[in-house]
């Protein structure tokens, strides 16, 4: 049996580059780097959902972490995840490894390292200040709000793994990193 009992949570885009937000694409259909480089070195991958194209579809705009703050996204956060988590935690009970959860850094569903940040929302015509709006956006070092949830989830049942994300404008050097920070 060659199976080696490990695997990754994956973000959904980094499979199907498709459920991104339009016009951010990097890639024609998924991350070939970072999805080869896991495989090749023996991790399975299970594909996270993309609650923002649930939740608002695949002509949405591109949000910040506020505007998905709030009960009904964390809701259907959980309502997604919940069967993953019940995979995983079958895999985890006959002695599988979860090695990683791995997401992108700037979404507010996804981000890791950091999400985004600012005064989004509301009208965006002429005379909404548009401008300022714009000017707000920034950084915050603090997870995506699905991953928030996701990492609330395994820590009810117990479940400890590393929570990294990729760089996907470098797919070559951050699969390489990714690799070395999974055999840590
Ligand atoms: S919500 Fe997550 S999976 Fe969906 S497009 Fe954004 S980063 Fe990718």
């Amino acid at each position: 049996m060659k199976r080696n009992k490990k695997m990754v949570l994956l973000a959904h885009c980094l499979l199907n580059i498709n459920a991104k937000v339009y016009g951010i694409a990097t890639e024609p259909a998924g991350c070939m780097k970072i999805i080869s480089g896991l495989l090749e070195n023996g991790y399975g991958i299970i594909q996270l959902p993309c609650v923002e194209q649930s939740c608002f579809g695949i002509k949405r705009w591109g949000q910040v972490k506020e505007q998905i703050n709030f009960p009904g996204f964390r809701a259907k956060s959980h309502e997604l995840l919940k069967p993953i988590v019940g995979q995983v935690l079958d895999f985890h009970q006959n002695g599988y490894e979860i090695s990683a959860v791995i997401g992108l850094d700037g979404s507010p569903s996804c981000g890791i390292n950091y999400t985004c940040t600012g005064n989004w929302g509301g009208e965006i015509g002429d005379g909404y200040d548009i401008q300022s709006k714009i000017d707000s956006l920034d950084k915050l070092s603090e997870y995506g709000v699905m991953m928030e949830v996701l990492k609330e989830m395994l820590d009810e049942i117990g479940i400890v793994t590393k929570y990294l994300s990729v760089d996907e404008c470098d797919p070559e050097a951050t699969s390489q990193e990714l690799i070395i920070k999974l055999s840590e």
